[in-house]
């Protein structure tokens, strides 16, 4: 996403909205992310003494899998940006503040909801989907195995 100074300096307020390819804007993805939209970008930028105010909103929907229970799931990661740069410059390059403020929304684990049972550490079933006969007692288990080693 890139603008010409001049077009913002011809207007009071200049806004923008475009779609963005997601691999020009964040590379290949990792295999765990699928990105099933383009990048929704909206900007608005004004110029003020030295500087152009630039705000904008990004958004894209993707595909994840949770990391408890393994199903995937949809998500949109939205980005709100802002930053002001020197208006010196005849073009505004903005790919690489999009690029940053996607990033730093995409979860650093992705869970499918707060209430995710995820799997069963015995026989793998999906516990959101249905419960298993299994014994829900490994947590008391594992303590049982540290009361039993001697710390000094
Ligand atoms: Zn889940
Ligand atoms: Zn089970």
């Amino acid at each position: 996403m890139r603008i010409a100074v001049a077009d913002i300096r011809a207007v009071h307020t200049y806004e923008s909205e475009t779609a963005l390819d997601v691999k020009n804007v964040l590379g290949a993805p990792p295999d765990y992310v699928e990105f099933n939209s383009p990048i929704q970008a909206r900007v608005k930028a004004t110029i003020s003494g030295d500087d152009i105010l630039v705000s904008g909103k990004a958004a894209v929907k993707a595909t994840l899998c949770c990391g408890k229970c393994l199903e995937k799931y949809e998500w949109e990661i939205k980005a709100d940006f802002s930053q002001a740069v020197e208006a010196s410059i005849e073009t505004l390059d903005l790919v690489p503040e999009i690029r940053e403020s996607l990033l730093v929304e995409l979860p650093v684990r992705f869970i499918c909801k707060e209430t995710c049972k995820g799997i069963c550490e015995k026989c793998g079933i999906n516990k959101n989907v249905s419960e298993c006969g299994c014994s829900t007692h490994t947590e008391y288990a594992r303590w049982d195995i540290l009361k039993k080693m001697k710390f000094k």
